[in-house]
């Protein structure tokens, strides 16, 4: 059930039931982060591996303290900064987080969400909410509430709608072992503007792995049905070469669509998801062609998106 009333959600969350929540990255299925049992619901609504760990989402600066002890001053400017925004930060967790939200890590994953509905809701409620993407396990996230209505309606109590997401992709996912800064995911803030705020140039990043804890690292993610093929930037073939920016088109029937509405990354993002959705609704050809962003700033989370995508094992 497609909803709008906050209070609503409200009233599921607190009994232990799931809900599809809106956020500027993308939509997430979100339970009571302190009940193992409600967490456990989510694990199994996306036939997610438990050794996956979760996000918890805070509506409030003051319930760090709850979750994370140690925080490096790096993580202090960078929640200072970027928050409420696209940015997880990994920190040393208290005893108060289950182990299922961790996945058994020392470590928990958080983030401040941007969305004033998100916000809303968990400034409503005594507990964080630990989310991910609320689409089953390994396929593409959800940017609208219609799209985790399509796949999850059956386990969401109800989903919040608050529109398209803003951003699209993930949000970007900062660790901190030894004490030095390493991205973990690339995501809704450019890994530039986190080396311009900590003041460190090239900050190192550990982005594939078939380690366990890490699936948006898992080298194939966030995979549509059909199969992808990833032109280089700049190399689209003559015969689309007038259209838009990053067009996405089949190889058999030539249909084309821009991923970029106004020709900014930004918009490129934030439609990624639902384009590389509407093309396994409506398949053209065998293969989608898909031309690459910059590589720099949002198009590098763009880039990495698209070649878990691609990948075949
Ligand atoms: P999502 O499906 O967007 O909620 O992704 C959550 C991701 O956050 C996980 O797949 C991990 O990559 C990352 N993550 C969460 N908790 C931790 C942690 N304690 N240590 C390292 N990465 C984490
Ligand atoms: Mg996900």
């Amino acid at each position: 059930m497609i909803i709008q009333d906050v209070a609503v959600a409200q009233e599921a969350l607190e009994k232990g039931q799931l809900v599809g929540l809106p956020t500027e990255t993308v939509y997430g299925l979100a339970a009571n982060a302190f009940d193992p049992l409600a967490v456990a619901r989510i694990f199994e609504a996306k036939q997610r591996p438990s050794f996956d760990p979760l996000i918890v989402h805070i509506g409030h600066l003051s319930q760090l303290d709850e979750l994370a002890t140690d925080l490096p001053l790096g993580a202090q400017l960078l929640a200072k900064t970027f928050w409420p925004g696209p940015l997880t930060l990994v920190l040393p967790r208290t005893q108060k987080v289950p182990d299922i939200v961790t996945a058994g890590l020392p470590t928990v994953a958080i983030r401040m969400p941007a969305h004033p509905l998100a916000l809303k809701l968990l400034q409503s409620l005594p507990f964080p909410l630990a989310a991910p993407s609320a689409n089953p396990f390994g396929y593409v996230s959800p940017t609208t509430a219609q799209h985790v209505h399509d796949q999850l309606a059956e386990q969401v109590a109800c989903i919040l709608d608050g529109g398209a997401c803003s951003v699209g992709v993930e949000s970007t996912i900062v660790g901190f072992p030894d004490g030095q800064p390493t991205i973990l995911r690339l995501g809704g803030v450019p890994v530039e503007a986190i080396e311009f705020t900590l003041g460190i140039p090239n900050i190192p990043a550990q982005l594939s792995s078939s380690q366990p804890h890490a699936p948006g690292q898992l080298v194939s993610h966030y995979a549509p049905k059909r199969r992808i093929g990833i032109l280089a930037h700049g190399s689209k073939p003559a015969h689309i070469a007038s259209s838009e920016w990053i067009p996405f088109f089949s190889d058999a029937a030539y249909s084309m669509q821009s991923l970029s509405l106004d020709g900014s990354i930004e918009s490129a993002a934030a439609r990624l998801f639902s384009v590389l959705r509407r093309l396994d609704d409506d398949p053209k050809g065998p293969i989608m062609w898909i031309e690459a962003a910059p590589d720099k700033g949002l198009g590098r989370a763009i880039n990495d998106r698209l070649q878990r995508a691609a990948h075949r094992a």
